[in-house]
């Protein structure tokens, strides 16, 4: 059985046939990237998605990423020849392009570039895969010299190293893609370039000024979040290893150690996080993943991510269903080598006398020692079942609850599977509702031994203080 959950990012590759329903097959989030599409097309793709994860029963969950302060190129027709050695100029989207004997001319939607640009600097486009250096700067104007070529596509992201002008956590964009989100009841959000707490802060106003109590992934890949990652793994109720961006700020290089570091402090925090981006590059064009494409997603999982996630491999690739069958099919054969490294040490030094916390590591502890079939957390806000997630080892976790929105976020946390069950009004009831579900899926046998975690007086949410251990 898998642990390890699968995060899919919808695009128009997932729009062609019946590949959307063959992936909701694997995928346990879908995310809806805020960076591409208008309203009306995530309207309807929202839609599509939530009435054919119904027709199969399941429980998924959207998470809608917010592009943040990430700048890119304007739109233009085909792509721009973006060849190395060539001089050509970036100019304000909206205006003509510039006259001149400019071997390009690519439209920038963003005022701040132009004041900010210095001849020198170094302007990285496309993730890194494209580099030019600023000649000249004034005017509304900048001249540049392309130090390493390829083909420019529109709306491509623009990094320039070094540029440190002040910019909103959430630009004008992001406000219109929150009220969005939260009138469709999309089931999280994702927060781009998250530097500090009061960034997650701000989006958690937001989300609630709406009527909305989205919980948050912050994005781990901006140079700064790093050094505040214990204040933003506090406030955020997951995160992601944005390894895309993290690596145009940080190098290429230094990836791999930021990954797990990121990792470890996420687990330390008793936070969820995904690994994103690259995952499967290859499956863009090819079939089949490579060996060190394999190798990266199992690799990822052993450090002890929850999650980890397709980009363009599953949005616009020439093999969508492939890639996810693949995924699926490598994470399958890594949870079932047991390589994860331990939880930090300090892990529970840190709970703090948390009661939640104490509880849920006591029922996983003896959930191992009586080789339990499963520990079931019942969790209304899903609280419960994202710390019982954290702490447990080879025993799967049921997240009962009766709340699909709060079933459909366990689409984050690795090891638990959602049981949605009906409201009753004693322990009892429950024990005897989870007992019916799980022997009508054949889940249980005579004589199984069940841990089960719980709040006493039941359906009050954050009471986590009661271990029960069943045998059935
Ligand atoms: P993005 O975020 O795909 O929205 O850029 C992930 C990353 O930067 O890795
Ligand atoms: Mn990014």
């Amino acid at each position: 059985m898998r642990k390890t959950k699968l995060v899919i990012t919808f695009g128009p590759a997932l729009r062609q046939g019946d590949r959307l329903r063959k992936i909701l097959h694997y995928a346990d989030t879908i995310r809806l990237n805020a960076s591409h599409g208008d309203p009306a097309s995530r309207t309807e793709a929202l839609a599509l998605i939530r009435a054919t994860a119904e027709e199969l029963k399941r429980d998924v969950a959207v998470l809608l990423d917010l592009q943040g302060p990430k700048w890119r190129v304007g739109v233009f027709d085909g792509q721009v020849a973006f060849s190395a050695g060539s001089t050509g100029a970036f100019f304000p989207a909206g205006q003509v392009a510039p006259n001149g004997t400019y071997a390009w001319t690519v439209p920038l939607p963003h005022p701040e570039l132009f004041a900010g640009a210095k001849p020198g600097q170094r302007w990285l486009l496309d993730d890194g895969a494209l580099e030019a250096e600023v000649v000249r700067a004034d005017e509304g104007l900048v001249e540049a010299k392309v130090v390493v070529g390829g083909a420019l596509k529109p709306r491509k992201g623009l990094h320039p190293v070094g540029l440190d002008v002040s910019v909103d956590p959430l630009t004008p964009k992001d406000l219109e893609d929150i009220a969005w989100g939260v009138e469709h009841g999309v089931d999280l959000f994702a927060q781009s370039f998250v530097r500090r707490a009061s960034d997650i802060h701000q989006l958690q106003r937001l989300i609630k000024g709406h009527g909305g109590s989205q919980p948050i992934i912050a994005k781990i890949e901006h140079p700064a979040a790093l050094g505040n990652l214990d204040e933003i793994l506090e406030a955020a109720w997951g995160v992601m290893v944005a390894r895309g961006d993290l690596g145009v700020e940080l190098g290429v290089e230094r990836v791999p150690t930021l990954q797990k570091q990121i990792i470890e402090a996420a687990r330390a925090a008793l936070k969820p996080v995904i690994t994103a981006t690259q995952m499967l590059e290859s499956m863009l064009e090819n079939p089949q993943p490579t060996r060190a494409e394999s190798s990266d997603v199992a690799n990822a999982i052993w450090d002890g991510t929850d999650a980890v996630m397709l980009s363009a491999e599953s949005a616009s690739g020439n093999h969508p269903v492939e890639a996810v069958e693949w995924l699926d099919r490598i994470a399958t054969e890594a949870d079932a080598a047991h390589r994860r490294r331990p939880l930090p040490q300090d892990t529970l030094d840190r709970a703090e006398g948390r009661t939640e916390v104490a509880v849920a590591f006591a029922a996983c502890r003896v959930a191992e020692e009586l080789k339990a079939r499963w520990i079931v957390a019942f969790t209304e806000g899903g609280g419960s079942a994202r710390m019982v997630s954290r702490l447990s080892g080879a025993v799967p976790v049921l997240g009962a609850t009766t709340d699909v929105v709060s079933a459909r976020r366990m689409g984050l946390l690795r090891g638990v599977t959602p049981l949605l069950i009906p409201r009753v009004q004693n322990t009892d009831e429950m024990v005897e509702a989870v007992r019916a579900l799980l022997q009508a899926s054949q889940d249980l046998n005579a004589g199984d031994r069940v841990v089960m975690t719980m709040g006493l007086p039941l359906w009050k949410t954050g009471t986590t203080n009661t271990m029960k251990v069943m045998t059935f």
